[in-house]
């Protein structure tokens, strides 16, 4: 190694320095590292403006983490990083594995047009997308043996901390960002906090108050673990100290995310297409009033109308209510589950393609899952059990009970039945 030799490390959705393979990969290859953010265009058009917003509000935590050197330039990446490469005189850059189709596509164009190594070193999950296979080397279509062989497989305790040095490089402004919605605090070190707070406060319970509205029961974590961070493998390692029942059931919603970003690894055509082909004859209503009405939270069944207002209210819903509203839009409602996952993405601060795409097909049906079309949610019987206090709602609908509240805008016997029968109709 030259006295002074210099690596980039181009982070991307891994917006942290704990826990990071591709940083100590990039602090061993050189004796200064670049830390890179590039604001690609492309990217950015993924999410709605409040998830812009909150990713400038990671950037701005990350480049006090780093005493200022962020260096965030915008443009196509195809460009941005061979021109970084170019004026800082690096000898290589580092990535963790971005495993998005799009994000496949565009790391290979880079890797051939860069004119020193792009070195990929771990990846946004415990276990890398297309790790798991069957005994028969084909990739598991279902949840539940997945998560089984996953456990079996296992991963990596946490990557040890290092202190680099940071290279000092130009940077643009950091980017602002207007959110609709107040944003949590952003940042590594916020997220580890966020952390050990569910941890001692709220994980012994979770077994029973993931599913629970009304009750703050679950780690709030999706946004961080959207944006990098933090990393799966930092929580799971902790979950060695938690009551054995709390950390299976929190170890198996992790292996959910990990799950789907297989499922879209071996099927990049999931973000649109059915992985059920037959779904594709499945008969739909183009959006109208009624999808109007399940945007703004007035269909008139409290629970979904509850669920959609703190979307927009807050940017995130939970979990349960998340799959009531989807059910809602594409059984209820028989609107394209692609037309809601759309709204989502719009709105979520957690935002993420796998994800969102894949959770949006498995409450639509043509997912993949066990027992598809049949789970049909009532939303009023999903209240009772989840929110029997109708906590839950009253925050989010409090002019419930009166002459303001619109009545049903449909009945759900009746489209449950028209859903089943739209069902007979698609099969060959
Ligand atoms: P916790 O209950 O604390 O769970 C811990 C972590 O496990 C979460 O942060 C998340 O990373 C993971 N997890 C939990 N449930 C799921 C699940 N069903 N699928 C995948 N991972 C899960 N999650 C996103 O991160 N981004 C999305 O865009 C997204 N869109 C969704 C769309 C629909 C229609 C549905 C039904 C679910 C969606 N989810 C999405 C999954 C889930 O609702 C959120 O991850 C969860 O509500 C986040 O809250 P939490 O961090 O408090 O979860």
């Amino acid at each position: 190694m030259s006295e002074r030799s210099r690596s980039v490390l181009w982070l991307r959705k891994d917006l942290r320095l704990r826990d990071h393979p591709a940083l100590i990969a990039a602090a061993e290859a050189a004796t200064e590292v670049v830390v890179l953010h590039v604001l690609d265009p492309a990217d950015l058009a993924t999410y709605g403006e409040s998830r812009r917003a909150y990713l400038a509000a990671s950037l701005r935590a990350l480049d006090a983490q780093l005493g200022g050197r962020l260096v965030v330039r915008s443009g196509h990446p195809e460009e941005v990083v061979p021109a970084v490469v170019r004026e800082a005189g690096a000898g290589s850059v580092h990535v963790s594995a971005d495993t998005t189709p799009a994000g496949r596509a565009r790391d290979e164009r880079i890797a051939a047009a860069l004119p020193v190594p792009l070195v990929t070193t771990g990846s946004p999950y415990a276990v890398g997308p297309g790790r798991v296979l069957t005994g028969g080397g084909t990739p598991y279509q279902v949840f539940t043996p997945f998560l089984r062989a996953w456990a079996e497989h296992g991963w990596a305790p946490p990557a040890p901390e290092v202190e680099p040095r940071w290279a000092e490089l130009t940077s643009e402004t950091l980017p602002a960002g207007t959110s609709t919605v107040p944003l949590p605090e952003a940042g590594e070190l916020a997220a580890l906090e966020r952390w050990e707070e569910f941890r001692t406060a709220a994980l012994a319970d979770y077994p029973v108050d993931r599913d629970r509205p009304d009750r703050p029961g679950t780690s709030f974590l999706s946004i961080a673990l959207a944006c990098g961070e933090i990393h799966p493998r930092t929580l799971l390692a902790d979950l060695a100290d938690a009551p054995p029942e709390a950390a299976a059931s929190f170890r198996a919603e992790l292996a959910w995310r990990e799950f789907h970003a297989d499922v879209l690894w071996h099927r990049p055509d999931a973000l649109t297409d059915p992985l059920r082909a037959e779904y594709a004859r499945m008969e739909h209503d183009e959006p109208g009033t009624a999808f109007d009405a399940w945007c703004e939270g007035r269909t008139g069944f409290p629970l979904v109308d509850a669920g959609m207002r703190q979307l927009l209210a807050t940017g995130w819903m939970h979990n349960r209510v998340r799959m009531v509203t989807a059910s809602f839009l594409v059984k209820d409602l028989h609107v394209h589950w692609t037309h809601g996952a759309r709204f989502f993405l719009d709105h979520l601060l957690d935002a993420d393609l796998a994800q969102n795409q894949l959770n949006w097909q498995w409450v639509a049906g043509c997912g993949a899952d066990a027992s598809p079309w049949f789970r049909i949610f009532n939303p009023t019987a999903q209240q009772r059990r989840f929110d029997p206090q109708d906590h839950y709602v009253r925050r989010w609908v409090p002019e419930l009970g009166s002459a303001d509240y619109p009545d049903p805008i449909v009945d759900h016997a009746a489209e449950r039945r028209e859903a089943l029968a739209r069902r007979e109709r698609m099969r060959p």
